[in-house]
């Protein structure tokens, strides 16, 4: 764990979601100092409450003003309901979270003298027409499409950083982050894996959108996780502030990951093809040659064990 974490005030927006929540654990254990804001819209308590006394964790949108007391060393802006689900049933609260949360956070480190980091997402390439995507594509994204609150609410909170850092100075990371999975995933947040797992698990069908020759990259939240942190503590300078990918390796297609479930759960259910939702992305798959080489990160657990891991987290359950 990197060491300027240690006595370091960390303001985590999202942090009682599913990835906020896995940050906030690695900067407790780094000794960091932690205050979560947080709706619950998407995310729960009980993700945070091995934390309790130790954190502050309040309520809050954070589409309305920030006001937190005392010294303030690091933002990172999590908030944003996160799965095609929760987007598609709150579209004007993620336009809010990713604009309006978005420029709130960024007020919050300025006025603090703070280092910044944005959670955005490989959603900013859309359908992609270039494989594997760098950071330097451009994108192909529907803005008026169903997806467009998410996908051009995060392209906005992008180009805000970048204004933040080019007019007003402000220390800024922003991490590209790609189809990420594991412990704490709500069951009924639509996503691939937690959707099979509890699927296979109940012996009810796994359900495919299309023929399922779609291809993901999926990457485990610990790897993750390493990866936000060795680019939020990076030292400042060169182009650290431009965007970085962070996400798997190993592309695989829905079937695949079907299988590989079904196979890990010892389960009989069957596969089930329903729609493709629309603009769902053929394909996804980070270009991951910038993460090296400014972070020295690449992710290091396979699927077939994050998959375990999670798997065995739901069951303890
Ligand atoms: P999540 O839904 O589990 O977490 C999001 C958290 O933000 C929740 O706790 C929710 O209550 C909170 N929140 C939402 N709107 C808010 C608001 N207006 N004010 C305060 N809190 C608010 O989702 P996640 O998967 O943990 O995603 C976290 C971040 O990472 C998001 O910004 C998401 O866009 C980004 N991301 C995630 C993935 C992934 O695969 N999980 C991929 C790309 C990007």
């Amino acid at each position: 764990m990197p060491d300027q974490l240690a006595g370091a005030v960390a303001v985590v927006t999202g942090g009682a979601g599913f990835i906020g929540s896995h940050v906030v654990d690695r900067l407790v254990a780094a000794e960091a100092r932690v205050v979560v804001l947080d709706n619950l819209r998407t995310g729960r308590r009980a993700n945070l409450a091995h934390h309790e006394g130790v954190i502050e964790l309040r309520d809050h949108d954070v589409s309305d003003h920030i006001e937190v007391a005392g010294d303030v060393d690091l933002v990172l802006h999590l908030a944003s309901p996160a799965s095609p689900v929760d987007y598609l049933r709150l579209p004007i609260p993620t336009l809010k979270a990713g604009s309006l949360g978005t420029h709130n956070a960024l007020g919050l480190a300025k006025a603090k003298g703070a280092r910044f980091l944005l959670a955005s997402t490989s959603e900013v390439y859309g359908d992609p027409a270039v494989h594997p995507q760098p950071e330097s594509y451009w994108g192909n994204v529907n803005p008026v499409g169903p997806r467009g609150v998410y996908d051009e609410a995060k392209r906005f909170a992008e180009a805000l950083t970048l204004a933040y850092h080019r007019h007003h100075d402000l220390d800024v990371r922003i991490a590209r982050i790609f189809n990420t999975y594991g412990p704490r995933m709500r069951v009924d947040d639509g996503r691939l894996v937690p959707s099979f797992l509890a699927a296979a698990e109940a012996g009810e069908p796994l359900e495919v959108h299309g023929d399922g020759s779609q291809t993901r990259t999926l990457c485990y939240v610990d790897d993750l996780v390493d990866g936000l942190l060795a680019l939020l503590t990076a030292p400042a300078g060169d182009d650290v502030h431009l965007p970085v990918n962070l996400g798997g390796t190993d592309e695989v297609t829905v079937l695949d990951v079907a299988s590989l479930v079904r196979r890990l759960t010892g389960s009989a259910s069957e596969v089930e093809h329903g729609e493709r939702p629309v603009d769902d992305p053929q394909r996804r798959c980070p270009d991951l040659t910038r993460a090296g080489q400014l972070l020295g990160w690449a992710p290091t657990v396979s699927l077939e064990d994050g998959l375990r891991r999670t798997l065995d987290w739901y069951r303890s359950r």
